[in-house]
């Protein structure tokens, strides 16, 4: 168990594939098994291309996040907040699944945004998914935004667009207050999760992993556990 009173936690899509949610570049991962589908992560290609957008719209519509379930996993960062240790919960997921488990919603920073709300690109109009998808539903296949007519696209960020700075300095807020950084199922080969790695490491505050496979971080952990995670997690914060 981690004794510390002030733990920042990372979580990225290992933590949510017990709950059936595929790993996008695991080995069992949409982009590894169909190359073509990252098209409709790609903004310059969903925004010239109504055939990208329409195809990006039905993955939605059968997306996982929609019924999965938090596993052990999550439920186990609930508990860690509800002891009062947790400087924030910093996801690479867009599934949701922290905050259906029970996390407060000001403490989960998530850095590549979410499936459940949809942005229009050109007013910057939010609005819940549940608006769209009965539009989807009857017949439309690329719903444009109701104020101004612009393109509409689910709240996440693809390739090409820039992170939230609000998130990000969140994100590092939570980092620099922690006394121990947990990274939980990230394989922390991209930024910005190396780049908080560095962060806590560059401050002196303990790396903990929890991952089924090697990371470029694992030499500087204090602490690496590959066991998978549903189980890691409950023995680790309690
Ligand atoms: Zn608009």
């Amino acid at each position: 168990m981690i004794d510390a009173e002030r733990i920042a936690v990372l979580t990225g899509a290992g933590i949510s594939t017990a709950s059936g949610i595929p790993d996008f570049r695991g080995p069992q991962g949409l982009w590894t098994r169909n190359p073509a589908a990252q098209a409709m992560f790609d903004i310059d290609e969903y925004v010239t291309s109504a055939a990208v957008r329409a195809e990006a719209w039905k993955f939605r519509r059968v997306a996982a996040a929609w019924d999965a379930e938090p596993n052990a996993g999550h439920r186990a960062l609930v508990e860690l907040e509800r002891q009062g240790r947790l400087t924030g919960l910093i996801t690479q997921n867009v599934d949701g699944l922290h905050q259906k488990a029970g996390s407060s919603p000001a403490l989960v920073h998530e850095l590549h945004g979410t499936v459940w709300y949809v942005d229009c690109l050109s007013c910057g109009r939010q609005i819940p998914m549940a608006e769209v998808t009965p539009r989807l539903e009857a017949g439309d296949p690329d719903p444009a935004c109701e104020s101004c007519g612009g393109i509409l696209k689910s709240a996440t960020i693809s390739f090409g667009q820039s992170l939230d700075q609000q998130v990000l300095d969140a994100a590092t807020e939570a980092t620099r207050k922690a006394e121990v950084f947990l990274a939980i199922g990230t394989s922390l080969q991209v930024y910005p999760a190396a780049g908080l790695c560095d962060l806590a490491l560059n401050a002196g505050i303990p790396l903990i992993i929890v991952n089924a496979e090697p990371t470029p971080y694992d030499e500087e952990a204090t602490q690496l556990i590959t066991t998978p995670i549903e189980q890691a997690l409950p023995a680790l914060v309690t």
